[in-house]
């Protein structure tokens, strides 16, 4: 049974695209050891059967998070036929970084365009075929919200399981100063066999390179040549901070998102000039994330809530007040003096009244 992950940023259109692929029959669990959500269905397309996985929605697959890792992991150890790797039209710059890591991966990834709709309304012209060309895989235009593509999606991924032979792994350039070191690790790495079982040697330099955590304590436990990579890196690491003020990793990422505009110049096109491409939430976030006015507006709004929570639980306070006030006098006329009556009375009606006469204010 061919395994199939869909893959992408958060909010692109996977869990969508999901339901519609497994018309939302599915079985959900959690990945191993974690509470992260794992929703998995089988499904039988042209007469082959698949296992289709929604991976969790995340912006890279630099393990930073939970979600990162879970989705990382998953495509290196479980090894998935195909990936689909869902990206939003009208961010792909954005979505793009992703698809780049999977490519540097060596993993099988195509990709399922989606949002078109909201690309087109935005006047984001985009070349479709241009952009598979670029990219080098598969890319199917979808909208998830309507069901539309759904089936030319299928098709492709059945093709491309089937004639997949291990598409070949993206070579990027990360500037001379990387590149150099890069080649030399990648050499050392091949030779020795160095972790090679599980991963492409040039994508185990890039890590080093990174200081990828987890690959650089799994190179720790393996031995081999882990010490002399780790002195390269470092070495680079020094370097570029002495020449450029950051790091490898930074770098790293600035190359990555200078290839995708490389791809995209020839790809997008938007009919407005750029300078009107500033949409509503983008307007709203400039006020709201500007320097100095954000931290007013969030003033404000404390402000607000705190002005809100007295003016609205005064009411229910003071309703609050007199019922314990008539429930005292009730009782305080009803019995007879002695000990009862005042455990009743100053104990519990005064007590619990106290208490309760903050319950408007919490809520
Ligand atoms: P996920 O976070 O990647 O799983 O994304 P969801 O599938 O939950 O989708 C996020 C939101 O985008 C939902 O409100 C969807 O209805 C909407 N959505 C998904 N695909 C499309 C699409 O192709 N076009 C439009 N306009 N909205 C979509
Ligand atoms: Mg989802």
């Amino acid at each position: 049974m061919k395994s199939v992950a869909i893959a992408g940023n958060p909010n692109c259109g996977k869990t969508s695209l999901f339901n519609n692929i497994t018309g939302a029959n599915y079985h959900v669990a959690n990945y191993p050891g974690v509470t992260v959500e794992k929703k998995e269905a089988k499904i039988k397309h042209s007469g082959e059967e698949f296992v289709i996985v929604d991976l969790p929605g995340t912006y890279s697959l630099s393990p930073y998070s939970l979600e990162e890792k879970v989705a990382r992991d998953y495509v290196v150890n479980e090894k998935p036929d195909v990936i689909i790797n869902v990206l939003d039209a009208s961010n792909l710059e954005r979505n793009l970084y992703m698809f780049v890591q999977f490519m540097e991966m060596g993993a099988p990834v195509m990709a399922a365009l989606n949002m078109v709709d909201v690309a087109k309304l935005r006047k984001i012209n985009i070349d479709i075929k241009a952009l598979g060309e670029k990219l080098n895989v598969p890319v199917i235009e979808t909208v998830a919200r309507e069901n539309k593509g759904t089936k030319e999606l299928l098709d492709e991924v059945a093709k491309f399981g089937a004639s997949q032979k291990k598409s070949s792994p993206l070579d990027i350039s990360y500037g001379p100063d990387i590149d150099e070191v890069l080649v030399k690790m990648e050499t050392k790495i091949k030779d020795a066999g160095f972790m090679t079982a599980k991963y492409l040697p040039r994508w185990v330099a890039l890590k080093y390179l990174e200081n990828d955590e987890q690959i650089v304590s799994e190179g720790a436990e393996t031995g081999g040549v882990h010490h002399e990579l780790s002195a390269m890196a470092e070495k680079l690491n020094s370097h570029i901070k002495t020449t450029q003020k950051t790091t490898a990793e930074n770098l790293i990422a600035d190359y990555r998102y200078g290839y995708i505009s490389s791809i995209l110049k020839s790809v997008v096109s938007h009919e407005d000039s750029p300078l009107d491409r500033l949409y509503l939430s983008d307007r709203i976030d400039q006020v709201l994330t500007n320097k100095v006015l954000g931290p007013m507006i969030m003033l404000g709004f404390l402000y607000l809530i705190y002005e809100f929570t007295f003016w609205a639980s005064e009411y229910p306070v003071m309703w609050l007040e007199s019922l314990f006030g008539w429930l005292g006098g009730v009782a305080d006329a009803g019995m007879s003096e002695g000990l009862l009556k005042s455990l009743v009375t100053s104990g519990i009606i005064d007590g619990v009244g106290g208490v309760l006469g903050f319950a408007p204010l919490i809520l």
